[in-house]
């Protein structure tokens, strides 16, 4: 089955697409967060970022920063945000995986902090974590 975004690569629904290249295409989120707010996605559809190609993701992300420019000159933009959800507890809805761009403009806005835990963790834990990264990298 194909993914919403396919469908919009294919033209099969509507979107307002802002960028487009033999590899990457660019649109409107149909729910404008804030104003601006732009999804960049390779053409090819893969789940997540542990499955698409680097290269691929490398040229993905350089339109990423294309867009990011683009709002920053289009519009009152103070600030970005740049995310990906990967995997359904992070937030994903749409499993082809794509890069949200979207532009800042008053604090809070949107709701997006991560949660401070500084506190809650001990140096052990710390060096622990770390070390797991590091092994399994
Ligand atoms: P995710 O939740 O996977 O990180 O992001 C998926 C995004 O796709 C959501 O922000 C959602 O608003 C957007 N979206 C879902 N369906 C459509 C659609 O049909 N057209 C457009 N332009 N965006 C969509």
């Amino acid at each position: 089955m194909s993914t919403i975004f396919e469908k919009i690569i294919a033209r099969e629904i509507p979107a307002h697409i802002v960028y487009e290249d033999d590899l990457v295409i660019s649109f409107l989120d149909i729910s404008q967060t804030t104003t601006g707010h732009t999804l960049v996605c390779p053409k090819k559809a893969y789940a997540s970022i542990n499955d698409i190609p680097e290269d691929l993701l490398a040229h993905t992300i350089k339109v990423v920063k294309k867009i990011a420019l683009a709002c920053e000159k289009a519009f009152n933009v103070e600030g970005l945000n740049i995310l990906s959800n990967n995997g359904a507890i992070a937030g994903q809805t749409v499993f082809h995986f794509h890069f949200h761009v979207i532009p800042r403009y008053v604090e809070n806005d949107v709701l997006f902090k991560l949660t401070n835990r500084m506190n809650e963790v001990s140096s052990d834990e710390y060096k622990k974590r770390a070390l797991l990264i590091k092994e399994a990298l």
